[in-house]
């Protein structure tokens, strides 16, 4: 069987290495990102494989290919897997879509919030409906790159995973197979939207943040603050907070549509011990569930260094990928803004822009908003009103 992964971070260094270490499974990497492909071809060439170390001993692999070229790298592989942050879900897709072979298994390790309509709109509904599509709810690993294409860390195995398909009654062949390649149990969901709901990236990663940042001084940490072991009563209420909103929508949509399942969508703890039981100390409180999980141990928050000691990074991935761009909020209403692009003028347009804010960088950023007009520049990313 070929398994070509798109991706080149760590999640894609984990599979690549337990896919390739196991017989009659053959590998390509597909990652046309920023010279990764011959970074990691440099890195395999060193070492011969790429090292897995595991909480339960090594794994070696070799992928047969790492390319830059969707072309060579999709052809024939009967299983896609994006390894990847959900913002480059779309870009990927759009690229390989030429290349899928009809019957394909294509999916994301994690699927995030709306896989099955994004991988719709950028494979066209021609492909889409040639291929399956599926998603896990998270990645079944907590997992590190050490040395590029070389070695990997994996801190922690999630103890099961939820996975949807498209069409749904393909669910449970799929997440029998995967679940097999992967050594972790997966359980089919019946629908999309439960993954859309159940994604506790969108919890965990911008509330720790909040929590950890929202009142900061400006001024550097001494050192780099650890992420999960950071969480304190008031970040695991902020967190609680979030996980009661996603479980009031699922009871207000399942009232307004009757037959949808959102079952699986579950509140934050119960996700915790169903994920992570073996690897708690103290699973009493919600607090303790992350402070005492050996899985998150030595994991810190996305800081950089500065002079005198670190800031906070807000352009990590636990606040870009994790916080949904165009959707703005309120305790009334919520609006969805479509856009076309993500900047224009390189000033970068999410749907705070149009609630009035404007978000420049630097000097010759303002003067380019200011040359063009905000009015002006909004149109620029958005559609006219009978494309939306
Ligand atoms: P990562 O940050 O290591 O992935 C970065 C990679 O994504 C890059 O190396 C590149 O190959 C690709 N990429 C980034 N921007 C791109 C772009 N604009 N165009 C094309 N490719 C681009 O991420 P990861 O740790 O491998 O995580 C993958 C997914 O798994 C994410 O959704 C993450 O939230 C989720 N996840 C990861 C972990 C973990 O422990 N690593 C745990 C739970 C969930």
């Amino acid at each position: 069987m070929i398994i070509t992964i798109c991706g080149g971070g760590n999640a894609a260094h984990t599979l690549a290495g337990l896919l390739s270490s196991q017989t009659g499974i053959i590998v390509r990497v597909y990652t046309p990102f920023d010279g990764e492909a011959a970074r990691w071809q440099e890195g395999v060439r060193t070492t011969g494989g790429i090292l897995v170390d595991t909480p339960t001993g090594q794994r070696i692999g070799r992928p047969q290919l790492i390319s830059r070229d969707a072309e060579e790298a999709l052809s024939g592989a009967r299983l896609v897997i994006l390894a990847l942050p959900a913002f480059a879900h779309e870009i990927i897709l759009q690229a390989i879509a030429p290349y899928l072979e009809s019957g394909a298994w294509v999916g994301a390790l994690p699927a995030r919030g709306g896989f099955d309509m994004g991988a719709g709109a950028a494979l066209s509904a021609v492909k889409a409906a040639q291929v399956t599509l599926f998603g896990l709810q998270t990645l079944p690993w907590a997992c590190r790159f050490e040395r590029y294409g070389q070695q990997v860390i994996v801190l922690g195995v999630k103890e099961q995973v939820d996975l949807a398909a498209w069409p749904p009654a393909q669910a449970p062949a799929i997440a029998a197979r995967l679940g097999e390649l992967l050594g972790v149990p997966l359980n089919p969901v019946p629908n999309f939207l439960s993954l859309t709901l159940a994604d506790t990236g969108q919890i965990i990663h911008p509330g720790i943040m909040y929590g950890l940042f929202h009142a900061w001084d400006g001024q550097p940490y001494p050192t780099q603050l650890p992420f999960y072991q950071s969480v304190d009563a008031s970040i695991a209420e902020i967190l609680q907070c979030m996980s009661d909103e996603i479980q009031n929508l699922c009871t207000q949509l399942e009232l307004c549509s009757p037959g949808l399942d959102l079952e699986t969508v579950r509140p934050l703890s119960e996700w915790m011990l169903r994920s992570y039981r073996a690897a708690i100390e103290d699973a009493s409180t919600l607090q303790s569930q992350f402070n005492t999980n050996r899985s998150y141990t030595g994991l810190l928050a996305p800081m950089r260094p500065v002079p005198g000691g670190f800031v906070p990074d807000f352009q990590a991935r636990y606040l870009t990928e994790d916080v949904p761009y165009n959707l703005l909020v309120t305790r009334t209403w919520m609006l969805l803004v479509p856009r076309s692009c993500e900047s224009y003028a390189a000033v970068s347009l999410n749907a705070l822009a149009f609630a009035g804010a404007l978000l420049v960088r630097d000097e010759r950023q303002l003067e380019a908003i200011k040359r063009h007009g905000p009015m002006n520049v909004l149109p620029q990313v958005g559609f006219a009103q009978e494309d939306a």
